[in-house]
């Protein structure tokens, strides 16, 4: 149900998904309601510097940490340690969010010309062309920020509620953007085909990755996947990261989490798997990454029936999220997604889901009175190959396509 070969149906249809900007008419009303909108973001800015509290004796570099003091209402603070208030800017723009699925760690296994191949060759991405993607991004001024932190629920003039962008103060000369993966279950297929077996702990209790070499050889490493890499690449370089903002994990449910076999039919193992899985989570949660549901059983929402959604959705809150904890980030499967008027959007923000994310090439967000909808970037062979023109902004896709994947999957 998670083929590569539907999810290349789906994404496609996907693409078409996202809805286009007004026309004629309606340009009237738009301008006012941007006003409007503007003006909230102003103002809202402005209480947030209002809380700055600038030091007497301000000059940067002594103070590091009492230095960085701005400071939002829950106690959080913006900004890598050592940034002056006064370098902080308003970042108005949609934020992009980019995605990836878990790393091609071992090529020759991904692109064995078996049925599945061409699915590897089309979504996913290898250590090496993530690394170049990183690196490329990271040079040209991008920061991960949380996605918490770029939208929420507030009040118009007249009192009327609204999920809305809600206002970032970003240093000067970053831009933000959020970072997700999918599909972090390392499911069978998966693991058949190169990518890491689970994520686990190393033994100075940080998040890594256990994996089987194509040797047969099992071993714990820190390079073969997004999360490991991502915390080292924020240890040598805070700032990549906002507020210590690092990636969001998204979750199925039907063959366990992270790598952990914890779902519950048929499973006598689930409560060894759990017990096996809840110390990473724990020590995902405490550095910065997030979680997501992705579905319980990686349907498309968009064709599944209301009850059959609705029953999945309510799977995953039952089996998952008393694994990883609350969450308000829903990813559609197969880039699908439901229009914000459909019931199955009311389904999903009843069940606690406020952010809705599907993937297109842009940064684009559809805010209502109930809950948001937004889209991702998808980071992958399909961009790598054909897409170099819209994703120049982050990086170079001739630089980066790694010469390992097959010339017989390049389009003519
Ligand atoms: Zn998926």
């Amino acid at each position: 149900m998670s083929t590569p070969l539907r999810q290349a149906v789906m994404q496609r249809q996907e693409q078409t998904f996202a809805p286009r900007r007004k026309s004629g008419v309606k340009l009237a009303l738009l301008i006012v309601v941007l006003l409007v909108v503007i003006a909230g973001i102003v103002f809202s800015a402005i209480s947030i510097l209002k809380r700055v509290s600038v030091p007497a004796s301000g000059n940067g570099a002594g103070h590091a940490g009492r230095q960085y003091s701005i400071v939002a209402a829950e106690g959080e603070q913006y900004g890598p340690p050592g940034t002056p208030p006064d370098q902080m800017v308003l970042y108005t723009k949609p934020v992009d969010h980019v995605f990836f699925h878990p790393l091609i760690a071992y090529p020759e296994k991904a692109f064995d010309f078996d049925y599945q191949a061409k699915g590897f060759d089309d979504y996913f991405v290898t250590v090496s062309e993530f690394n170049k993607i990183i690196a490329s991004m990271y040079e040209r001024g991008y920061m991960m920020v949380d996605i918490n932190d770029v939208y929420e629920k507030g009040a118009d003039a007249n009192g009327k509620v609204k999920y809305r962008q809600k206002p970032l103060l970003m240093p000067k000369g970053k831009i933000p953007f959020i970072l997700s993966i999918d599909d972090v279950n390392y499911y069978p297929y998966m693991i058949e085909n190169g990518v890491i077996t689970k994520l686990v702990l190393d033994e100075n209790g940080e998040a890594a990755a256990y994996t089987t070499t194509p040797a047969g050889e099992t071993k714990v490493v820190r390079d073969l996947d997004i999360v490991p890499i991502i915390d080292d690449f924020v240890k040598k370089h805070p700032d990549f990261s906002l507020n210590n903002a690092k990636g969001l994990i998204g979750l199925t449910g039907y063959e366990g989490v992270l790598g952990y076999r914890t779902y519950v039919k048929n499973n006598p193992g689930r409560e060894s798997e759990i017990e096996l899985v809840k110390p990473v989570i724990r020590r995902l949660k405490e550095t910065g990454w997030q979680f997501a549901s992705h579905s319980y059983g990686h349907y498309d929402a968009a064709v599944i029936s209301y009850d059959k959604l609705k029953s999945d959705t309510q799977r995953w809150k039952d089996e998952v999220e008393p694994l990883i904890g609350p969450t308000q980030i829903y990813i559609y499967p197969f880039g699908s997604g439901v229009k914000t008027t459909d019931p199955k959007f009311k389904m999903f923000v009843s069940l606690g889901f406020t952010m809705m994310c599907t993937v297109g090439n842009e940064a684009y967000y559809a805010y209502t009175d109930i809950g948001a909808t937004s889209s991702r970037w998808h980071f992958d062979g399909i961009a790598l190959r054909y897409q170099g023109n819209s994703t120049s902004n982050f990086y170079d896709a001739a630089a980066v396509i790694d010469p390992v994947r097959p010339v017989q999957y390049q389009k003519k």
